[in-house]
């Protein structure tokens, strides 16, 4: 609408505010993948062509810039719109398809009771971005201590024995126990600063405290 206005005035400076960023960024693209972007950048080469100056300014918000109702009005008005003939870019497609189903995803995962919930409430997490630096064998027991499967914990259902207590609480032996409960390994928890909740024992930045944890109670091999 901004360049519109412009294309159609006499002036010869003028200053576009803008909310999005992601749009100023899009704009400085050689070659954008957006068919909008690339009509925008268009419309803005035209415009300069014809002895004009643009700046484009971006502002945290519209607060206070003149016009920014009507902008407001249009914005909600285009909602109603029949839909665009524009050409979307595969890659926008992508994106709201991945965030479809992430959505839905995690509204199943909501209803979810079991130890790896309380390991990763939120599917989407970031938490997962250093695994790859995990080789194979620590990957895999790290993949086991979060679902909370293990061999010390659940061998006994193929063996058809009782379930494992730990001796030292004369409780249940599970892979939380192991990891924050357990009396006996308070001093070797500390010593490999092992946080106390079960969720921050599994981010990025302590997953070498588990490995080495798990190591020092001699479970390793057990996991
Ligand atoms: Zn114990």
């Amino acid at each position: 609408m901004a360049l519109s206005s412009i294309y159609n005035s006499t002036e010869k400076n003028y200053q576009i505010f803008t909310d999005s960023l992601s749009t100023l960024l899009a704009l400085k693209q050689y070659y954008p993948r957006h068919q909008l972007i690339l009509q925008i950048q268009n419309k803005i080469h035209d415009i300069i062509s014809n002895n004009n100056h643009i700046s484009l300014i971006w502002i945290p918000s519209h607060i206070g810039i003149e016009g920014n109702e009507r902008v407001d009005q249009l914005a909600a008005q285009a909602h109603l719109d029949p839909p665009s003939n524009t050409p979307i870019p595969y890659y926008d497609i992508r994106v709201m398809t991945n965030d479809l189903i992430c959505s839905k995803w995690q509204k199943e995962w909501d209803k979810i009771t079991n130890f790896l919930k309380i390991v990763m409430p939120e599917l989407n997490s970031s938490q997962n971005t250093k695994i790859n630096e995990l080789s194979r064998n620590n990957l895999n027991i790290i993949n086991r201590l979060k679902l909370g499967h293990s061999k010390i914990t659940h061998s006994w259902i193929l063996n058809k024995t009782n379930p494992p207590i730990c001796e030292n609480c004369d409780t249940k032996l599970t892979i939380q126990h192991i990891l924050i409960e357990c009396q006996n390994y308070n001093e070797i928890r500390k010593k490999h600063q092992m946080p106390n909740d079960i969720r921050s024992i599994f981010k990025d930045g302590k997953l070498q405290n588990l490995l080495s944890f798990i190591k020092e109670i001699n479970m390793f091999n057990n996991i």
